[in-house]
């Protein structure tokens, strides 16, 4: 690892210095015509649009212009544009894992440089699928191909999103993935994985979920408070977020007690923690979708919690929602096929109470807290833009059918 670090530090800077000359002086202008375009964060939907994109950033955006801009237009004036989807939970080296055997089969009987090669489809299907950005929360035994996956696709190797990695994860000796305890090595770990490039640290906060006779879902914790705090404290220090696997009622609740930025999955969650989550400005990100994949071979194999846990969710959804937490989309695709496109997602959070728009706005403006630069199709932005046949604010599973691609002024599917 340390021979590959000095080789990459030695060689980077020459490779920047080639792209930078080879760069034309002219930035490529692109103009894109939309019949409609959707801006999330207000509701606003603009007619017969003109979007003028300059390099990767959106320059100018007219309403009912026909003007000829004197560049060749893409033209969308049957479509719906709406700004590039974010998936705030996934995992590219994962090729689902329904079993603890699919899961074991992956870990134990493929190389990384296997898992790496799939996970190029993975990357590829996402952003056709119209996901501009993922945040990628580990890599499930695959070290840090996350980075290089990024890398590669940065450099224009191969395509896919932006990606936002969190690398390896971290959980308590004795859980999984092993790990050291005490708050020390919980910081030590943190740098790791910072120095190898995560832009995201991820703990799984709790495990072997079981549901109280008052139907609360229980859990043990992983980390003792010490630790989650050092882990928190060490994140943030530089300048790096923390998002926690947290299912259920401690795990939530020491996470954010500890301070996290977000809480994925979060089937269960306390009034008082939707509470302190408001105050926190800590988001969740719920991934419905998976739980409802998995939970039929889960309670065959004999884990019938699984069941449970769906309905456990959906009341947490709602008073989520209702509580005003602000809630980011997000799949955990990988822990299904990622042949099934993950904005099946979409008509669960409307069938658990949130209306088209606020779910749309999940998945780019609430979701923009990753990026200044992402979540609206505005001047300055990059300029990310999917679009569809039809009205996704009437019909959410149009979502699933995404005909136009576009990141950072490419087009990526057409
Ligand atoms: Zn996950």
């Amino acid at each position: 690892m340390k021979r590959r670090l000095i080789f990459a530090s030695l060689l980077l800077p020459s490779l920047l210095a080639i792209a930078q000359e080879a760069k034309p002086a002219q930035p490529v202008v692109r103009v894109v015509r939309c019949g409609t375009l959707i801006h999330p964060s207000n509701g606003q939907v603009q007619h017969n649009v003109l979007i003028t994109v300059e390099g990767e950033r959106v320059r100018q955006v007219e309403e009912n212009s026909n003007a000829s801009a004197g560049n060749q237009v893409i033209d969308l004036s049957d479509h719906t544009c709406l700004p590039g989807l974010v998936d705030a939970h996934t995992h590219v080296l994962l090729q689902g894992d329904i079993t603890a055997q699919d899961y074991d089969e992956q870990l134990l009987k493929q190389s990384v440089a296997y898992r790496a090669i799939l996970a190029t489809q993975s990357v590829r299907r996402a952003l056709e699928n119209g996901f501009t950005t993922i945040r990628d929360v580990e890599t499930e035994g695959a070290g840090y191909a996350d980075v290089d996956l990024k890398r590669a696709i940065n450099r224009g190797v191969i395509p896919g999103p932006r990606m936002q990695v969190a690398t390896r994860a971290m959980d308590v000796t004795g859980a999984y993935p092993l790990l050291g305890y005490g708050p020390d090595n919980a910081r030590k770990a943190v740098r790791e994985q910072i120095s190898f490039g995560a832009d995201w640290i991820k703990v799984y906060s709790d495990r072997s979920y079981f549901v109280r006779d008052n139907g609360i879902l229980d859990d043990i914790p992983t980390f003792t408070m010490d630790e989650l705090r050092a882990i928190v404290d060490e994140a943030h220090r530089q300048h790096h977020k923390v998002a926690s696997h947290a299912m259920a009622l401690n795990g939530v609740h020491n996470s954010v007690e500890a301070g996290v930025n977000s809480i994925e999955h979060g089937n269960y969650i306390s009034d008082a923690d939707i509470k302190t989550m408001v105050q926190k400005n800590i988001y969740y990100v719920p991934t419905i979708y998976v739980g409802e994949y998995v939970a039929a071979g889960r309670a065959a194999a004999g884990a019938k919690v699984w069941l449970d846990m769906i309905k456990i969710h959906e009341e947490t959804f709602r008073r989520a929602l209702k509580g005003g937490v602000k809630i980011v989309f997000g799949t955990d695709v990988g822990g299904f096929d990622w042949k099934i496109n993950a904005a099946k997602e979409f008509p669960y959070m409307v069938k658990y109470g949130m209306t088209p728009l606020q779910a749309i706005r999940s998945a780019t403006t609430t979701a923009a807290d990753m990026s200044n630069d992402i979540g609206e199709i505005l001047p300055g932005k990059f300029a990310d833009l999917v679009a569809l046949k039809g009205d996704p604010l009437n019909n959410i599973e149009l979502l699933q059918q995404i005909d136009f691609v576009m990141k950072g002024g490419e087009v990526a599917k057409h």
